[in-house]
């Protein structure tokens, strides 16, 4: 069997070299050059554990290819899929110019039938827009061939991405009839020997299946935040909160951790697009519009503390800030709580040395020279009048805060993610303030 991957980006990448694990052969797409230029000789453009042995494994193999050129790419494919970015436009929606360039291309260079499947998160009614695109573009050459359409949203996480998708909870499939259905069941096949299902459904359904599971994953994320700020207020402890609604199996204890508030490439833009489908339509998402409002306040929250505790004055304050991503083990730093932070910050004078295990160099496109990267976390703290954790890594869970206190210039820290015990820290000597913490 051979499919084509279009978009080799945190989803791409991960699809085509984990199928190609499975014997399939695949080609994978970019428009970017430098990328396919790096990946061709095995060399993963991003930070994803586990990546890149499999990766190097099925380039030797002869299994997974790179290219720019698309017509290369989806010769003899039996399905192409599309992985392109579908970030936020200027009103909210999902922008489709990606997807549908791609689809203009595919229907320009197919030679035989193909199926066509999604796997970038698209508005309902995306794969009937695709269809037209191909169907268009093989009208204008008179061309016979025929082709089918299927959604697959893809519900790997970044950090955990090739385990998520070579043993996935769930795979949705979107189609319309029974043969698309059954090819796209083969290509499956090796991943679901765990007996976890194939949801198959209609296309519309399967679209909004992936904006629906996210849009309640940030109401979880926003639901707890607003628990822990009130427990601020009135003096309680989130985490015992936290563990007592947990403990109830009809909520269960997953994905109800505060912190700074989600971040990253899909929550904030996957809520205002669903807000904005439904919106379209005359119908108003009150929860989720409110999830999105209560994340806007907690990326301050961190900020705002930070603000108080100086008397309103960061001029000339130099903090330290542990952590750049939008979470930990990967560097994908797109609407990362850190980076708002640093900007909040820079604007109100402090000056800002950060470290990150992983996402400097990503960091860097955003936060260019107005902040000193420092060479590990230590270094990140040095005469730092506080420390601002941001972002969970491993690493930083159990520091030596000897050191640290030796090396800040003011013991103070400021826990975005509530993971170190302020009893802990206190007796370490720091002033301590997390988020919902006694
Ligand atoms: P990304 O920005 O990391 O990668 C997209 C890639 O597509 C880029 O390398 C870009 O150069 C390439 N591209 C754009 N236009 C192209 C074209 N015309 N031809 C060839 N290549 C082209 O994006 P991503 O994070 O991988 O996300 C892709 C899609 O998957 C989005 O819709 C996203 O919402 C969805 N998704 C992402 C995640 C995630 O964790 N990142 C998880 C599930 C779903």
């Amino acid at each position: 069997m051979k499919i084509a991957v279009i978009g080799t980006g945190y989803v791409g990448l991960v699809t085509g070299t984990c199928f190609s694990e499975t014997g399939v052969n695949v080609v994978c797409v970019d428009k970017d050059t430098d990328k396919i230029l790096k990946l061709k000789t095995g060399q993963v453009p991003i930070f994803e554990p586990g990546l890149e042995p499999i990766l190097k494994r099925n380039i030797e193999k002869g299994r997974l290819l790179f290219t720019s050129d698309i017509k290369e790419a989806i010769v003899d494919s039996e399905v192409i899929f599309i992985a392109v970015g579908t970030p936020p436009g200027e009103d909210g929606s999902a922008d489709l110019k990606h997807v549908l360039a791609v689809a203009s291309e595919i229907g320009q260079e197919i030679t035989g039938y193909v199926v066509v499947a999604t796997k970038s998160t698209v508005p309902v009614g995306t794969a009937e827009k695709i269809r037209k695109t191909i169907q268009t573009e093989l009208d204008k050459r008179n061309s016979p061939v025929s082709f089918d359409m299927a959604s697959n949203p893809e519900f790997l996480k970044e950090g955990a991405a090739v385990e998520d998708f070579l043993r996935p909870e769930r795979i949705i499939i979107g189609v319309d009839n029974e043969k698309t259905g059954e090819t796209m069941r083969r290509l499956y096949q090796p991943f679901v020997l765990n007996n976890h299902p194939v949801l198959f459904m209609d296309i519309a359904s399967a679209e909004l299946t992936k904006y629906a599971a996210n849009a309640m994953l940030a109401t979880r994320i926003s639901f707890i935040n607003e628990m822990a700020n009130l427990c601020d207020i009135l003096g309680a402890d989130i985490n015992m909160v936290r563990r007592g609604i947990g403990s109830d199996s009809r909520i269960g204890s997953k994905f109800i951790y505060p912190g700074s508030g989600y971040g990253g490439s899909c929550f904030p833009k996957d809520v205002k697009a669903i807000i904005k489908t439904a919106g379209d339509l005359g119908y108003e998402l009150n929860v989720i519009k409110a999830v999105e409002k209560a994340n806007d306040f907690q990326k301050n929250v961190i900020f705002n503390k930070i603000h108080s505790y100086f008397d309103g004055s960061l001029k000339g304050k130099t903090i330290g800030i542990w952590g750049l991503s939008f979470k930990p083990k990967t560097d994908d730093t797109r609407e990362s709580s850190s980076i708002h932070l640093i900007n909040r910050l820079i604007d109100s004078g402090a000056v800002i040395r950060a470290y990150d295990p992983e996402a400097m160099e990503e960091a860097k496109k955003q936060t260019g020279d107005k902040i000193y990267y420092a060479t590990d976390q230590y270094d990140a703290v040095k005469g730092a009048d506080a420390m601002a954790l941001m972002t969970e890594w491993a690493e930083f869970h159990l520091p030596d805060f000897k050191k640290m206190a030796d090396l800040m210039n003011s013991n103070v820290i400021f826990d975005g993610r509530n993971i170190y015990d302020p009893a802990e820290l206190q007796r370490n000597g720091f002033e301590y303030f997390g988020i919902g913490r006694r």
